[in-house]
């Protein structure tokens, strides 16, 4: 099963990167191509059937399987970047985190309103940066398709945050 697989290659690392945090390190994945194809072609049998017009991929591990996936759908890439890193317009959204806020940015040719974008991290956790990113999108007439993660942390409430799109929400391994 992909789940075991998925949960027996991810490393947990205590107190990173702060006290109190247990890391969940994906690294041990990527050493391994043939899961990591799997994972790609899991993400894309859930989502054969939908509607999906480009995959939206969140700094930076979303990155990883988020523009594998895309290839594999057939649609175009959409990097979400961290506040400053991307060189063209951009759209900016700031949220909440525990202590203070952060900002990710889109280009703003990336899509065209209407179009239907999925949404993909590695990993779920409180689900504030997934609800910022679904907002960038919406505010700039996009429609979200989905959100596709590798691992959800359940004792968090990401899944609560996402829960009135919770039929589109793909998890691997929770
Ligand atoms: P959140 O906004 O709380 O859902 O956090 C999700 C983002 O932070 C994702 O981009 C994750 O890669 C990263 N993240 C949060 N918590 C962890 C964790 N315990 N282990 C690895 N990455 C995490």
């Amino acid at each position: 099963m992909i789940e075991q697989q998925i949960k027996s290659a991810i490393r947990d690392i205590p107190d990173f990167p702060k006290p109190g945090i247990t890391f969940k390190d994906i690294t041990p994945i990527l050493k391994d191509p043939i899961l990591c194809e799997s994972i790609v072609n899991a993400f894309a049998a859930h989502f054969q059937n939908a509607k999906i017009d480009a995959v939206a991929g969140i700094e930076s591990r979303g990155f990883l399987f988020g523009l594998q996936l895309a290839g594999k759908l057939g649609v175009p890439f959409v990097p979400i970047r961290k506040a400053g890193k991307l060189p063209y317009t951009v759209k900016q959204m700031e949220y909440d985190l525990e202590y203070g806020s952060a900002k990710i940015e889109v280009h703003t040719d990336a899509f065209k309103p209407g179009q239907h974008i999925l949404i993909h991290d590695d990993l779920l956790a409180t689900g504030g940066t997934v609800t910022a990113a679904a907002k960038l999108v919406t505010e700039m007439g996009g429609m979200i398709a989905g959100f596709s993660f590798i691992v959800a942390l359940g004792f968090l409430d990401g899944r609560k945050k996402i829960a009135p799109l919770a039929d589109k929400v793909v998890v691997l391994a929770e």
